[in-house]
């Protein structure tokens, strides 16, 4: 088994990878860090974002397990004191895969395009003044939004910033993507729906910039990408997904109630 750690950088995360690295050796794996087989994240939510761009050009045979050293995490089932107990079942076992949505977007700018994945959501806000846009729904206009940003969620993003707007909390057995307002202006001009829509596979969705040159922030998960060139940004449910490899059951209506209803 060829594996990699990404931590988030904290004292115990580094301790917890060098422990890995130790228990890894004595199991026979080996480290390699341009094609593993699973990515190992030490860390939060965020430090699976992360390890999840740097290998998001491998998907189709990287795996992934999250370590949370923080709270209870929605990408990370493995506690820090079970480290070693994760190290046995990857030698021992086969991992039940399971796998997520993401969503992709592809922008056109002024010369030319570009294509990203994201694993919670992307976010579009303006940079100078509120975002102008309007929005089609296969390749209908739908609404004509101003306000503050729109999001644009995957399944398991829902209980990330598309929860902080409203949203809908979405299986991630649903493919789907899910359009969340922040702050929209609503009067005779502008009138958004209000409420998040979802959006099943092969919908699409262009959010095209109804302003000269605007300026607009593009944030891909933690990633911030400003231009002034954005025409519009195509939205669709990817056909790639995240894997994720499983030694034990880790239901998702279960991380929702333990996260935001009861303490485990
Ligand atoms: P961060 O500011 O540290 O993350 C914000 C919080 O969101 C952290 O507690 C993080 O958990 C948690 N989180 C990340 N993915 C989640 C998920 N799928 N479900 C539930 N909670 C989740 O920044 P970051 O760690 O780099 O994470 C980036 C994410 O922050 C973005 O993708 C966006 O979803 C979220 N965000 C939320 C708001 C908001 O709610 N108002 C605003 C901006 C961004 P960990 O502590 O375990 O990392
Ligand atoms: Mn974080």
């Amino acid at each position: 088994m060829k594996y990699v750690v990404i931590d988030r950088g904290d004292d115990l995360s580094r301790q917890l990878t060098e422990r890995f690295h130790t228990l890894a050796a004595a199991q026979g794996f080996s480290l390699d860090e341009r094609q593993p087989d699973i990515v190992i994240s030490i860390g939060g939510d965020g430090t699976l974002l992360q390890a999840f761009h740097r290998y998001n050009h491998q998907l189709d045979r990287v795996s992934f397990i999250g370590v949370h050293t923080g709270h209870l995490g929605f990408y990370a089932d493995w506690q820090a004191h079970e480290l070693d107990a994760l190290a046995a079942k990857m030698a021992s076992d086969e991992p039940q895969y399971v796998r997520y949505p993401l969503v992709e977007v592809v922008s056109n700018t002024t010369d030319g395009s570009e294509r990203y994945l994201a694993l919670n959501e992307f976010t579009l806000k303006g940079v100078e003044g509120t975002l102008v846009a309007s929005i089609h729904i296969n390749d209908e206009l739908f609404e004509m939004f101003r306000g503050d940003g729109i999001v644009v969620s995957t399944p398991s993003g829902s209980t990330a910033y598309n929860k902080s707007l409203g949203g809908a909390v979405i299986h991630p057995s649903i493919e789907s993507l899910q359009i969340a307002e922040i702050a929209s202006i609503n009067n005779r001009v502008y009138r958004t729906l209000g409420s998040s829509v979802v959006l099943p596979k092969h919908h699409h969705c262009d959010i095209i910039s109804a302003k000269e040159s605007q300026r607009l922030a593009l944030v891909v998960d933690h990633i911030s990408i400003e231009r002034n060139d954005i025409r519009s940004l195509r939205c669709t449910v990817s056909d790639k997904k995240i894997c994720f490899a499983r030694y034990r059951p880790f239901p998702f209506w279960r991380r929702v109630r333990d996260a935001f209803l009861t303490e485990p």
